[in-house]
């Protein structure tokens, strides 16, 4: 069979032919058509939150991480101090490349089966006054929670202090108004629920917070004050852009606006999840997380209760069925993901639950 795999996983993401058809054609970085595609997609993402007044978007060259990192470096004083809100693997990476980029951070630790807290927060914020920003991840992929990132955002805007946001896996499917949600920064990529191609990751930045950010970032490339300035006076990517990248969201987020944009987005997935949840518990796997806390973007499963298990194995039994399964990123326990976004509907969960439980009886007779 040739047909390409379906992706269960938080990124690269199953596509439409629409958007794949996109990439054959070759652009000009100089050319006024690809800076107009550009220049429509800043636009578009700006809508997509409400924020065409308040921010400005940057896009950046490389994978979500990149933009992170660009974002830390470019927002926070040398002499800054971030408070990341740690539930997870994504948070835990977010609080590295803090550190790695010369900045002053700290952890306040929950637990990965739980939203971060905004009381915590208060009372840290309370305690300690030195720190000057907040970073949250909105949906923290490692296990699939939906952190409060309106309760953060009014603590952080009542104690005057930055909120830089990981919205990477909620952007686009999970309701977010910068009119009504106050940040300093959100940082989101092509490839996630805006169902584009990977390869750019992009930041809205409050206006007058950028401003103030020139010749703060130590890196060259990943200097978000240069990107935008550079992109207003010219139109164009400070350096080579992902030309089939930008064309592909383009088109990926024209569709996005005739699915019915972000609430009709939000309906698929949550009927994805809650397809994949009551299959899953049909075969007998239990999901990790309470429903209540559990975002409709990814969901960990318990590793099956097999003698002899283990994920590889049984991957390589869904993937011979069609399917991508992701490998669980929990410290303590042996689980699984499975991804509920992407250009799928319920007939691919469907599917891939009937694919899973063949997969299961494999393992079982082997
Ligand atoms: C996907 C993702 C990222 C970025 O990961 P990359 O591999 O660099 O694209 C960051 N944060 C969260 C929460 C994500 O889901």
């Amino acid at each position: 069979m040739d047909r390409d795999k379906i992706l269960l996983t938080p990124g690269p993401l199953t596509t439409t032919l629409r958007t794949k058809l996109a990439m054959l054609k070759d652009w000009g970085s100089w050319d006024a058509e690809f800076n107009a595609v550009t220049a429509r997609v800043r636009h578009g993402l700006l809508d997509i939150l409400h924020a065409g007044e308040s921010h400005v978007l940057v896009p950046l060259q490389g994978s979500g991480t990149f933009s992170v990192e660009a974002a830390v470096a470019t927002l926070v004083p040398h002499d800054g101090h971030v408070l990341v809100l740690d539930n997870g693997a994504y948070c835990k990476r977010a609080a590295r490349l803090t550190t790695l980029m010369g900045r002053w951070a700290s952890s306040l630790l929950f637990d990965e089966s739980q939203p971060v807290d905004p009381q915590a927060l208060e009372q840290f914020l309370r305690d300690d006054p030195s720190v000057t920003h907040v970073l949250l991840v909105h949906c923290e992929t490692g296990a699939g929670v939906l952190n409060p990132l309106q309760e953060v955002a009014d603590v952080c805007a009542r104690f005057q202090v930055g909120l830089i946001v990981d919205a990477m896996s909620s952007f686009g499917a999970l309701p977010i108004d910068a009119r009504s949600t106050r940040f300093d920064a959100l940082v989101a990529a092509s490839g996630k629920c805006l169902e584009g191609v990977p390869g750019m990751g992009f930041v809205l930045i409050r206006k007058e917070v950028l401003a103030a950010c020139e010749g703060r970032s130590q890196s060259l490339s990943m200097d978000l004050f240069d990107q935008h300035a550079y992109m207003e006076k010219t139109g164009q990517w400070r350096f080579t852009p992902p030309t089939h990248v930008v064309v592909a969201l383009a088109e990926a987020m024209a569709q996005f606006e005739q699915e019915g944009g972000q609430s009709a987005r939000l309906a698929r997935y949550t009927r994805n999840c809650e397809t994949l949840l009551a299959g899953m518990q049909a075969l007998g796997l239990k999901p990790f997380l309470d429903p209540a806390v559990q975002a409709p973007i990814i969901v960990t499963f318990h590793a099956p209760m097999l003698p002899g298990y283990d994920f590889k194995t049984f991957y390589a039994a869904v993937r011979a069925r069609g399917f991508l399964l992701y490998p669980g990123k929990l410290t303590q326990i042996e689980t699984f993901r499975v991804g509920c976004i992407g250009a799928i509907g319920e007939n691919e969960i469907t599917q891939a639950v009937h694919a899973i439980g063949l997969a299961l009886q494999e393992l079982k007779n082997s």
